[in-house]
């Protein structure tokens, strides 16, 4: 493809990014986590390459399960967000996949549908996220009824998600975690998962039989850090390049709604990426993209293939500079902040549009 913009992953930090993993948590399972398109990086590409490192692949749903399969993923695979209808059951249960339990009614079409072998699952408790998950008291008397079902198999994890794990000194998280312990200690026997990237990295007592790492396998900060982590390695890097530069005089304005006007006579570098590769257009003037590895910044509203930087104190710009818009030395995060959303948000959103480029 000419057009030169580029989402390239690099592989080999996510594997690193797991070794971290393992290295806090030597205890534990690791779930690692591909969902939403392995978080904008290419579920079937990430999930090959962490397959022989995790104990499970976790995605939202059978459609992404399924996609894994046929490229020939082999990992066990979990459903965060289990069965969505009945039917699901036996596609679930007949591909040998792990469904997640949020809710009384997934467990009653369970029970209709009496299947002879046992599936294999987990189940999810509310212990304040109040999203997904059964209430303490549903919980602790299905778990009986579940065991003695023969429905399910004997592996049960019980697991249950922080609400606010990225500020690790919420008073929330002790609660959840209070919540937590107290119903799994009237039922030892099962396994159980709380851990998320941020619980993973913010306190050891969190880890529990399995860990869950979503954002942290990709090298990005689950507590909203702006600098690039010292230890983890961002996999993921956006860029494009410059394909037109222009002098416009002092009050002239750049883009569209006239909205960034010159100061003193400025240097605008034009790149070739927009909101329809992905880019946010709620990105403010003075949002820091690099240039040559130089930082330049945003000049006027974001079109849809392209964007303006204003890159006058930068020397020797030239047609063809690479611009990285995110990445390796330019963190999601601060990017996120001056679109007023989170770095989460910008890695899933990225349309097919642009091209993955592997490195390994
Ligand atoms: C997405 C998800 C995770 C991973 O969260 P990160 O913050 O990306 O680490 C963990 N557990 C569950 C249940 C999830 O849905």
């Amino acid at each position: 493809m000419a057009r030169p913009t580029r989402i390239s992953i690099d592989l080999n930090a996510i594997k690193a990014n797991l070794a971290h993993v393992r290295h806090l948590a030597p205890s534990s399972k690791v779930l690692g986590i591909v969902k939403a398109n392995a978080y904008g990086h290419g579920a079937v590409a990430v999930a090959r390459a962490i397959a022989p490192l995790v104990d499970t692949i976790a995605v939202s749903c059978m459609e992404e399960a399924q996609a894994l399969r046929m490229e020939g993923v082999k990992s066990p695979l979990l459903l965060l967000e289990g069965a969505f209808t009945q039917a699901e059951w036996r596609d679930i249960a007949g591909q040998g996949m792990i469904a997640m339990i949020h809710s009384d009614y997934q467990w009653q079409w369970l029970q209709e549908l009496a299947m002879p072998t046992p599936v294999m699952a987990w189940l999810k408790v509310d212990t304040g996220m109040h999203r997904l998950g059964l209430s303490l008291e549903q919980a602790s008397e299905m778990m009986a009824r579940m065991r003695s079902s023969g429905l399910i198999h004997d592996q049960l994890v019980l697991a249950s998600h922080f609400a606010s794990a990225d500020e690790p000194d919420n008073p929330l998280n002790q609660q959840q975690y209070h919540r937590f312990s107290e119903l799994h200690r009237k039922h030892p026997e099962l396994l159980a998962s709380l851990a998320n990237s941020a619980a993973i990295m913010a306190d050891p007592k969190y880890h529990l039989d399995w860990v869950r790492p979503g954002l942290m396998l990709y090298g990005v900060s689950p507590f909203g850090c702006e600098e690039v982590d010292k230890i983890l390695r961002p996999a993921m890097t956006l860029s494009s390049q410059i394909i037109a530069l222009r002098e416009v005089k002092k009050g002239e304005f750049v883009g569209y709604g006239n909205r960034w006007c010159a100061a003193k006579p400025s240097l605008i570098a034009t790149v070739a990426i927009g909101y329809g590769d992905g880019y946010p257009i709620a990105a403010k003037d003075g949002t820091p993209a690099l240039v040559n590895g130089k930082e330049a910044y945003l000049a006027g509203r974001v079109s849809m293939d392209m964007l303006t930087l204003d890159v006058s104190h930068i020397h020797n710009v030239k047609i063809g500079d690479e611009v990285e818009l995110w990445g390796k030395r330019l963190s999601v995060n601060r990017v996120a902040r001056y679109a007023n959303t989170i770095g989460y948000e910008l890695l899933t959103r990225l349309p097919s549009r642009v091209q993955r480029d592997y490195v390994d």
